[in-house]
């Protein structure tokens, strides 16, 4: 399944839209807004690990709210899920299967509080990260919206520099942007990389 680029003119629908961390929602709730969707955000994290960094990211998804007026929604901590859902799969790199489980698990939860609260729609920020699989965000959100009869709002968020306008955004609101993806693993194989960099 290709990604699409382009989106549709909305008509005030409402989306429920993922938020991984702020940085990346900085330009996603631009765009939507300015394609006439009511965005609410819906920080869920159980993969930020430690409790210090999603705490610091869950801020900053707080202050970005703020700034651009946009209502946020806290998902559950639900840490002890995430590892029992990844287990077996520690040793794996980012972008391997651990990862698809780790898509699919938080748009899951989103989809079902969209279809619990009466969004006309889900979608995510997943999407705009140049790590991130959008293929295996699409796939997954299919199925999705068979499952709990809500549409996903497919927009292939990176596209049209949506990454650069993200990062240009971030620093003009003065948003933290983490170093590694989110889990403990993730940061592991972050600090090796950069330790061989510098070696
Ligand atoms: S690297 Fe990122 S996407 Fe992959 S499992 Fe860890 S937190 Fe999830």
């Amino acid at each position: 399944m290709k990604g699409n680029t382009y989106v549709p003119i909305g008509n005030h629908e409402k989306v429920l839209m993922h938020i991984c961390c702020a940085p990346d929602a900085s330009y996603p709730f631009l765009y939507l807004k300015g394609r006439h969707y009511d965005v609410t955000g819906f920080f869920y994290g159980p993969n930020i690990h430690p409790l210090r960094e999603y705490e610091l990211r869950l801020n900053e998804a707080c202050k970005l709210a703020q700034i651009v007026g946009m209502p946020l929604i806290e998902g559950e901590y639900n840490i002890n899920k995430w590892f029992e859902l990844t287990k077996g799969l520690e040793n794996e790199k980012e972008g391997e299967k651990r990862c698809y489980l780790c898509y699919e698990e938080r748009l899951d939860v989103t989809a079902k509080l969209a279809r619990g609260k009466g969004f006309d729609y889900f979608t995510t920020t997943i999407s705009i990260s140049p790590h991130k699989n959008s293929e295996w965000v699409f796939e997954i959100s299919k199925r999705l919206e068979e499952k709990y009869g809500v549409r996903f709002l497919q927009v292939d968020f990176k596209k049209h520099d949506g990454f650069k306008y993200s990062i240009v955004l971030s620093k003009f609101y003065g948003l933290y942007r983490q170093d590694y993806c989110g889990c403990t693993y993730s940061k592991i194989e972050a600090d090796a990389y950069r330790k061989s960099k510098n070696s």
